[in-house]
């Protein structure tokens, strides 16, 4: 059996610098110390976190005091203002990418264009994002939704940092007809767009994919849409635990990417385990075989 591992998988450079951050400020002063929402979108490293003793806090209202952790997707201008009128300290984990692309859809809306931002209208870093312009933004996740809107004179288009390519694409395509003047930043990022790619070569070459990551992480759903368009035969899966050794038999070649909040240590279980399955019905297949020929 060969398992092909993609070089991409797991933490990308954000996510690894807010838990880097978080992990400092843990070592520094446990108490009273929250992140405002998961700081990763992966459940098994924010229980790591919270054994740490760092606290997760859906509002800003509900942290009395102490230090606050705002994650990687961004903070909206309402959350930031709340922060400081209660005067907590603030560790600003987001992402240098995600503030480009809030740079850049500062920079489209003063200069007058329409704003169009193709990603999930409630995501953390879209809601950021929106949270500092005015009213009017319009956000999209599929193709269809573009033929409702329009025609602009200006049209400005970014992407969600963690889009897949391939949408962003196509809604950019189908905005052409829609727009006398388009400007377009392609704001999805690197280790987004290597991952996406890396985990689709992948896919093409197995008979089986794994795709590791927490249910709730929409770029850990992307992947494992992206592959299970090409391999029928894609799983998606939070831990180790949950892989079917029904999934691997007669499976010769398997495929394992993991998304950007899915920690390493995770990743390393599933590998053994997809090891460990493998030894198991090889054995046991070979156990059938002699009973058969006696
Ligand atoms: S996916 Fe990209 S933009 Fe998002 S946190 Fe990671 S490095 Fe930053």
């Amino acid at each position: 059996m060969k398992l092909l591992v993609a070089k991409s998988a797991g933490f990308c450079f954000g996510v690894k610098r807010a838990m880097d951050m978080a992990l400092k400020a843990a070592r520094k002063d446990p108490d009273q110390l929250y992140t405002l929402g998961s700081l990763i979108h992966n459940p098994q490293a924010v229980e790591f976190l919270k054994e740490l003793g760092i606290k997760v806090k859906d509002r800003v209202e509900k942290i009395p005091k102490g230090t606050v952790i705002f994650r990687s997707h961004g903070v909206s201008s309402w959350d930031l203002k709340k922060a400081r009128e209660r005067k907590l300290h603030i560790i600003d984990a987001t992402c240098p990418i995600v503030k480009k692309a809030q740079y850049y859809a500062n920079y489209l809306h003063r200069q007058g264009y329409a704003l169009l931002i193709v990603g999930e209208a409630y995501h953390p870093e879209v809601e950021a994002i929106r949270s500092y312009l005015d009213e009017g933004v319009m956000v999209v996740d599929h193709v269809t939704a573009v033929h409702k809107l329009g025609p602009w004179e200006k049209l400005g288009i970014i992407a969600q940092t963690t889009q897949s390519v391939g949408l962003f694409r196509e809604i950019v395509a189908s905005c052409l007809e829609r727009a006398r003047e388009i400007k377009v930043f392609n704001t999805i990022c690197r280790a987004t767009m290597i991952r996406q790619r890396e985990a689709l070569e992948i896919a093409k070459k197995v008979d089986c994919m794994i795709v590791v990551g927490g249910y709730n992480s929409g770029n850990t759903q992307r992947l494992a849409a992206i592959c299970g368009e090409i391999q029928p035969h894609t799983h998606h899966i939070e831990t180790a635990r949950e892989l079917n050794p029904k999934w691997l038999v007669k499976r010769e070649k398997i495929g394992l990417t993991a998304g950007a909040s899915t920690p390493s240590w995770i990743i390393r279980e599933v590998e053994e385990e997809v090891h460990r399955l493998k030894g198991w019905l090889l054995r046991k297949g070979n156990r059938s075989s002699q009973v058969s020929k006696i």
